[in-house]
Order: structure tokens, then C-alpha cells, then sequence
């Protein structure tokens, strides 16, 4: 049986390299290679099932258009061709009449690889002067710290984890994404190293954990000024570094003047005392490492408690040694831009933050959105404020195409549905943002049914529209070469990747940070307190802003990723009702028992639903999945129901952990919870 090489390009930070048994041209086994170092032979349950995705009930096969009411999902075959006319004649009707900023762009890549985003599709879009999309539903205040203080400096290779004697996993469950961490971080215990997990649910790596600081949503930044603070107050911070290596050290210190281990503690609901064990680890162990994850940037205060969480490091001394430092996102290690690749620079058309759809489409905005063409995304599954976002797609003058893999739940509002090809159909160009690797992979199958190429699709778009040029990349090779091209390093790229598909730590891509690696900040230094980003948050960089909760809604509701999904991808293969889980006590404090029908409700919606008890979960903490789909509950709501869309302090980001709600029994009645 064949057994031919690919690599995962979905929203992991892992970037796995993989076999494929294929027979008959069929999909008949995914296992994990050794090819990638980091992979070593395994891989998630996700994708070795993603022969179901492929082949599933759901999978689109061919185009077709609307033929009943949106939402109702039914549909009339057609051909390319129709399909592809009813969509250039709308979009230059729209142009011609409206302004093309009444054509929205809706895309968010996680699930796909280089090529298929920021490439042709960019290049329609962008001659076509159409808006442009903030995608920021994800990893915006992130990148805003990481940029301000670093200017995205590549952190700690996964690999290295097993040289620090300390490590701090802040905000992510690598049990549930990233498992790749997970015998690293074991074979670095086994060794003697000690692990501290900071999050409010008692993860499966927080039960093994010397130190788990279970804070309540939100207050990551009160806890991570408070141990800066002390670093600071005890002679524990590496002043001769700071020195040298770093601007804007005495406005951090004052900042974090006022967060008492005291104080911290009391906001963030845990002792002071874990504050203090903390510390004195973080200060008295090297090679210490923080493997910073997106959970603490999903709030109000998300942007500044990153860069409060990244400044770390720097205050202690924490760089320069194998295995120190920090680890956020790696995926600026390989300095690509596949906009490159585009051959149309952005325009100046205004921009809409992907996190506030819904207003946007319910005519807050001027002109308003007459046409959406969403593709790598699944909006309706994945963005706050979720009814906003249904009504919107809902608006019977609101054109919509959807180009997908699967029916999703917003491919059910589509007047035009396109056929897409998986990274198994076609050739692609990945990047780890965990893992150091870059892999182009071609296809191991032919497409399902008549499933086409992003890059196929909008280039031909592009021809239809007038807006093609001469020497446009259009082919998946010419599209690779031309985002090669564009690197500083890309002939070197181009050779290694012809040579031996990928690149890993020993050839280089391990940087230690300051030894080999330096901030790219345009002095080289890190920028502690970057003037830019105290200006755009509304209390300063480093300011808290307090917790949202009230006394008619007093439960913190969380949407962390699990290991059913990536982000919503794959939630068609969940089937069954997914429950709330609360903590026992707080069950009981409402009279529910494992497997009563709840409703979770605030003002901005409801979602029914099982509910299912966890004593792993602080009280007053309540958890919905990240990524189910509208089957997954009983009312067709999901978590995103019920989350505000008020922005973070820096980025634009979405506030999912900012959801304060209340929940209460409906029915007595065991349901089959997923
Ligand atoms: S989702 Fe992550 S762990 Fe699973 S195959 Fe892809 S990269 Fe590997």
C-alpha cells in the first residue's frame, strides 16, 4: 500500500509530519512520521480520523446555489462555471452600484497552510479595492505584546523544553493541542525539572504539576505584576541585563509597584502564599522556561497580561541559556509573508474587525455589507456575539458565498456554496508556530468530487473580473517560489526544502534567545513599557481593568480549545450534545444533578444544554467547548452566545473569558452527553 508524506497544516502549534496509507486512491490510515523530530511517530486523534473529514456526509462535493430559505441548508447542484459567473457578476454589480467596501473578505487561515490564504485571494480582493478584514478572532493582543516588546523574537524550541529545570505552562493545556509538549515536559520531570500550570481547570498536566495556580479568568496580569514586583522589591531582577538589554524598565516597575502578592492573590482568587513559591522557583532555577499560551489574552486585560507574562524572562534573567526563556508563537521564526505572493499591495479601503461581524452586518457600518465571501473560517461557529452573527447571515439581501470543505454552520446561509479542496488534495506550504519546521507537502489523493484550490478559485475570479496581470503567480509551485523568494533567506529556504522537505532544530532552527536569537525591535533591545501600546490601551499598557462579573450573572464562562476540535474544524464529526461543566458545589447551589438539561443564559443569549460536574474547575467557573457546532446543544446556541464583543485592551482581540452568566435547570431528564 502506498504510503505517501504530507504534513498537518491545521490550528496546532505541533506542524506534524505525516504518513498516508492510501489504496485505490483512497484514504485509508494517517499516522504520524518521523520525519519531523517533534512528531516522532505519533500524532492527535483528530487527525488520524480525518479520513472521516474527507469522505464524511458533510463533505462538499460539488457547487451549488441556494434553493430555500438561509439557514435551511437546501441547495441546487450546479456547475463550476454557473457558480463562478453568479459570483463575478454579483461582486461587479456590488462594485458598480454600492463601492466595492460593500464586499467583505472573511477568512482566518488556522486550518490551512501558506498557499491557500493571503495569496490569490489577497490579490482579488485587493484589485478589487474591496474591505479589508482586522483577523483578529485569535492571537491579535498576543502578537501586539510579542511585537511591542520583541518585535516577535522566535521563544524557545519546543525541544528545548527538556534542557529547563523550570517550567511554567500559562494558559494552555497541551493535553488537549500541542500534545507534542507533553513527553518533552516528562522526560524534562523525569529529570528533575519542576512544572508550575497556571489555569482555572485542573488540566490533566496541571495533576502533575508541583504547582498549579488555578486563577479566575481574567486576572492574569494583577498576578503577573505582582511576581515582577517582586523580582523587582527583593534584588531578584537582573539589573545589569535590563540595562543593556532593555527600554522602559522603570515604567514597568512602577506599573507593578502596586500588585502585592497580597493584592494579586485577592483578585485572582488563590493564596498568597502560591504567589511567593512561584517566585522564589522562578528566581532560583535556571533554565526556566514559560510556555506562554492564548488563554490569558482571551479578556479585557488579555494584550498587557502577555506582555506582563513575557516581560518575565527579562526582569529575571531568564535568557541566553539553552532551554530559558519563553515560548508564545514561532511562527515569525520563518520571517514568510505570503502576501508576497499576492502581487497587489493592501489597500487603504477601511477595515472591519472580523470579532464585530455581527454589528457590521446588521448595517452598523457605512457603506454597509452587501456581499461576504467567507472561506477558512467558519464565522457563525467561531465569532462573539453569536446571534448578531446569525442575524446577519440571515439579512435575505445579504450575498453570501461560502467556499468550504464541509457543510458548517455558516455554509448553511450561503446563496453561493463552493467546493474546497483539503491539504490532502493539493499541494501546500506549512509552517509549524510551535514546532520550527516548514514543510511543503503535495497532494496524496485527488480532489473529492469537484473540490478546487483557494488558489484556483480566486485566480479565476481574478480572470472573470478583469483584475489578472500578466506574470501573476498562479500555480501552487509558483505561488511557493514566489513566497520564497520574498524571504531574506529564500534561496537557502528553497534548497532546503527541495532537499529534505523540512528544516528542524539540529540544522539550526532551534535559536536560543539572546545567544542566537535578538528582539527584532528596530534597536534590537526589548522594549518593557513601548509607548504604542500604552497609548491604544484604554488603561495604559499594564492597566487591570476590573472583572465584568455582576451579582445577576456571577459565573466566569471559559471556551478553551479540546482534543475533539481544532478551533471549530472537525465539529462535524462530534455528534452528540456537548455539556456545560460547573464545579459540584455550584451545581448544587442550583439544584443540578450530572446530565440535567441546563439553560446558560446572560443578555446577550442562551444556550441549552447538558450539564455535567467537574470538580477539577475552580468554582464559579463554567466550561463550554471551544469549536462545537449549533448540533452540539439543544437550542442551536453555543458558547459564543453568550460573549460580549468588547475588544481587548490591545489588538483587537475577542474577550471570550469575558462571558459572565448564569445557569439554571430546565429539566430533569439524563441526556447523552458527547
Ligand atoms: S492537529 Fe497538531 S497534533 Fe494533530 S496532527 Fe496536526 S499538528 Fe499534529
Amino acid at each position: 500500500m502506498p504510503l505517501l508524506r504530507s504534513a498537518c497544516p491545521l490550528d496546532c502549534p505541533d506542524a506534524c509530519s505525516l504518513e498516508v496509507s492510501v489504496e485505490g486512491q483512497q484514504i485509508v490510515r494517517i499516522e504520524g512520521s518521523r520525519l519531523n523530530p517533534l512528531t516522532e511517530g505519533f500524532i492527535c486523534a483528530k487527525v488520524r480520523r480525518f479520513g472521516e473529514h474527507v469522505y464524511g456526509p458533510e463533505r462538499l462535493r460539488f457547487p451549488s446555489m441556494r434553493a430555500a430559505k438561509k439557514g435551511e441548508a437546501r441547495f441546487r447542484r450546479v456547475s463550476w462555471d454557473e457558480a463562478l459567473a453568479a459570483v463575478a457578476d454579483r461582486m461587479h454589480t456590488v462594485r458598480k452600484t454600492r463601492g466595492a467596501e460593500a464586499i467583505l473578505p472573511l477568512s482566518y487561515g488556522g486550518s490551512n497552510g501558506l498557499l491557500s490564504q493571503d495569496t490569490a485571494d489577497a490579490r482579488l480582493f485587493h484589485r478589487l479595492g474591496a474591505s479589508r478584514l482586522a483577523r483578529t478572532v485569535c492571537a491579535a493582543p498576543s502578537r501586539a505584546a510579542a511585537t511591542g516588546l520583541y518585535g516577535r523574537m522566535p521563544g524557545v524550541a519546543l525541544h528545548d523544553y527538556a534542557r529547563a529545570r523550570l517550567i511554567i505552562v500559562w494558559g494552555t493545556n497541551p493535553s488537549a493541542t500541542g500534545i507534542h509538549l507533553l513527553p518533552i515536559i516528562q522526560k524534562a520531570m523525569a529529570s528533575g525539572a519542576k512544572l508550575v500550570v497556571v489555569d482555572p481547570r485542573r488540566t490533566p498536566l496541571a495533576d502533575r504539576a508541583d504547582l498549579h495556580l488555578a486563577l479566575r479568568p481574567g486576572t492574569d496580569l494583577p498576578v503577573a505584576l505582582s511576581l515582577i514586583r517582586w523580582l523587582f522589591a527583593e534584588g531578584r531582577a537582573d539589573l545589569r541585563f535590563l540595562a543593556t538589554q532593555a527600554t522602559g524598565v522603570e515604567e514597568l516597575r512602577r506599573k507593578a509597584d502596586p500588585w502585592t502578592f497580597h493584592r494579586a492573590a485577592g483578585i485572582a482568587g488563590i493564596e498568597a502564599a502560591a504567589l511567593q513559591t512561584l517566585a522564589t522557583l522562578y528566581a532560583e532555577t535556571n533554565p526556566a522556561v514559560i510556555r506562554c499560551g492564548w488563554g490569558p489574552e482571551r479578556n479585557r486585560n488579555g494584550g498587557s497580561a502577555i506582555a506582563a507574562i513575557l516581560a518575565l524572562p527579562a526582569v529575571a534573567g531568564k535568557f541566553g541559556v539553552r532551554g530559558g526563556g519563553y515560548t508564545l508563537s514561532n511562527s515569525g521564526a520563518w520571517k514568510l509573508d505570503s502576501l508576497a505572493a499576492a502581487g497587489a499591495a493592501p489597500p487603504t479601503t477601511r477595515e472591519i474587525n472580523m470579532n464585530l461581524l455581527g454589528e457590521a452586518l446588521l448595517g452598523k457600518v457605512e457603506p454597509p455589507v452587501d456581499f461576504l465571501f467567507v472561506y477558512n473560517a467558519n464565522p457563525l461557529a467561531t465569532l462573539p456575539c453569536q446571534e448578531k452573527v446569525r442575524a446577519g447571515l440571515a439579512r435575505e439581501d445579504l450575498f453570501t458565498v461560502v467556499f468550504e470543505q464541509v457543510l458548517t454552520d455558516t455554509a448553511r446561509y450561503a446563496d453561493v456554496l463552493l467546493p474546497a479542496t483539503t491539504f490532502l488534495e493539493r499541494t501546500e506550504l506549512s509552517r509549524g508556530y510551535g514546532s520550527m519546521v516548514l514543510q511543503e507537502t503535495h497532494a496524496v489523493i485527488p480532489p473529492v468530487g469537484e473540490a478546487r484550490s483557494n488558489h484556483e478559485v480566486f485566480a479565476e475570479l481574478c480572470r472573470r473580473l478583469g483584475l489578472d496581470k500578466p506574470g501573476d503567480p498562479e500555480t501552487a509551485a509558483e505561488l511557493t517560489d514566489a513566497i520564497l523568494r520574498a524571504a531574506p533567506n529564500g534561496s537557502a529556504l528553497r534548497a532546503d526544502l527541495d532537499r529534505r522537505q523540512l528544516a528542524h532544530p539540529e540544522t539550526g532552527y532551534a535559536p536560543v534567545q539572546f545567544m542566537d536569537s535578538f528582539p527584532l525591535t528596530s534597536d534590537r533591545k526589548i522594549h518593557l513599557f513601548p509607548p504604542d501600546l500604552d497609548q491604544e490601551a484604554p488603561g495604559g499598557l499594564y492597566g487591570y481593568q476590573d472583572d465584568p462579573a455582576t451579582g445577576e450573572f456571577p459565573l466566569a464562562l471559559i471556551s478553551p480549545a479540546t482534543s475533539k476540535t481544532i478551533s471549530s474544524t472537525l465539529g462535524q464529526l462530534r455528534r452528540g450534545q456537548v455539556p456545560l461543566e460547573l464545579h459540584p458545589t455550584d451545581a448544587a447551589a442550583r439544584g443540578i444533578g450530572d446530565g440535567d438539561a441546563v439553560r446558560v443564559f446572560n443578555s446577550l443569549g442562551e444556550v441549552r444544554c447538558p450539564a455535567r460536574c467537574n470538580s477539577g474547575l475552580r468554582p464559579g467557573v463554567v466550561f463550554l467547548p471551544k469549536g462545537i457546532w449549533s448540533h452540539n446543544t439543544l437550542n442551536g446556541a453555543t458558547s459564543n452566545a453568550l460573549v460580549p464583543d468588547t475588544l481587548t485592551d490591545l489588538g483587537g482581540g475577542a474577550c471570550f473569558n469575558d462571558s459572565r452568566v448564569q445557569v439554571e435547570r430546565i429539566a430533569e431528564r439524563p441526556l447523552t452527553a458527547d
